[in-house]
């Protein structure tokens, strides 16, 4: 028998990746599609998909791994939309709506980092364990995590990236979040908040400037304040901000400094680079997540 076939829709700000997969290492057909209106980028999600059956097979499941927020509450009547984004034209938006109207077929449905946390536990940097924190640093700062095969939602899904840190005295920027200014991690160190403060690309940034010093502490704040309330057993950093790979041996050191001896795992007490790593799923940690979550719906 062939083995079933999943359709992985990887929902973005800037685009949304879609895919037809048998596996992670099984891609049949694969595409990047421009996020413009809701009508338009959905209406283009269903047809690739549409098409890519008609050459490889009928699709078992769907998956979809959505910049939010998003609805997450199964028998709510915003259950698969996205609700509040300030993203031009998005909110409200009934992404579950659409694409069952296309697909009768079980789809999965959660955040983009849940996603990433559910596909870097199975297949990526935290295979070897049971749970999985993944935080991108990119435009936004958001964190999901998966412990056991199942993702954390609640409330309404996590918002790391709104974890409150304090500023360095030094450091007078005003912040960028529009809720809690330079209160929270987004605020001070989203790529945006880089860009305002040092009125230059994040990537333009030489790994020797100081505002690589003050992201490392921010970002040690945030993760220190998550590592003691989830235990995560893996830190997955994913994002545009974090292909600064410099960043990663210097924040390792200032989390264990923050950290003071309290934890008492080998993980965090020792010098270790397999504790906070980038994603081993590189850039489809996104997709594969998605596609972790179709394969989950059925
Ligand atoms: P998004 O968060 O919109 O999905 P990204 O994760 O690519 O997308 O994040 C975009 C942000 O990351 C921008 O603020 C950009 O300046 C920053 N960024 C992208 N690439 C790099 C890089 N190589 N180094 C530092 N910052 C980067
Ligand atoms: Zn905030």
């Amino acid at each position: 028998m062939n083995s079933p076939i999943y359709g992985a829709i990887e929902a973005g700000g800037t685009k949304f990746i879609v895919a037809l997969a048998t596996g992670p290492n099984e891609v049949l057909a694969r595409a990047s599609l421009p996020t413009t209106t809701p009508r338009e980028t959905l209406a283009a999600v269903v047809a690739f998909l549409k098409q890519a059956e008609q050459e490889h097979g009928k699709l078992s499941a769907l998956g979809v791994a959505s910049f939010g927020p998003i609805d997450l509450h199964r028998g709510s009547p915003t259950y698969g939309h996205i609700t509040s984004t300030p993203k031009a034209g998005w909110a409200q938006t009934n992404v579950l709506g659409v694409l069952e109207q296309s697909f009768p077929l079980p789809i999965g449905f959660d955040t983009d980092v849940n996603g990433a946390a559910l596909a870097e536990c199975r297949w990526g940097a935290a295979q070897s364990v049971d749970s999985c924190l993944y935080i991108t640093v990119g435009t936004g700062i958001g964190g999901g995590f998966a412990s056991d095969d199942r993702t954390l939602k609640g409330l309404i899904h996590p918002e790391m990236g709104h974890v409150r840190v304090q500023q360095l005295p030094q450091d007078d920027f005003a912040g960028v979040c529009p809720f809690h200014q330079n209160q929270c991690v987004e605020g001070l160190a989203s790529g945006p908040a880089l860009e305002r403060r040092w009125g230059s690309s994040a990537h333009e940034l030489p790994p020797e400037h100081e505002a690589w010093t003050w992201q490392v502490d921010y970002l040690a704040q945030a993760l220190v304040n998550i590592i003691v309330v989830l235990s995560p057993e893996c830190i997955v950093l994913g994002g545009g901000v974090m292909k600064q790979a410099h960043l990663f041996p210097p924040l390792r050191t200032r989390v264990r400094e923050l950290l003071n001896g309290y934890l008492e795992a080998p993980q965090i007490l020792e010098e270790n680079d397999n504790y906070i790593v980038p994603p081993g799923l590189g850039d489809n940690a996104g997709l594969l997540g998605a596609l972790a979550l179709g394969m989950d719906s059925s």
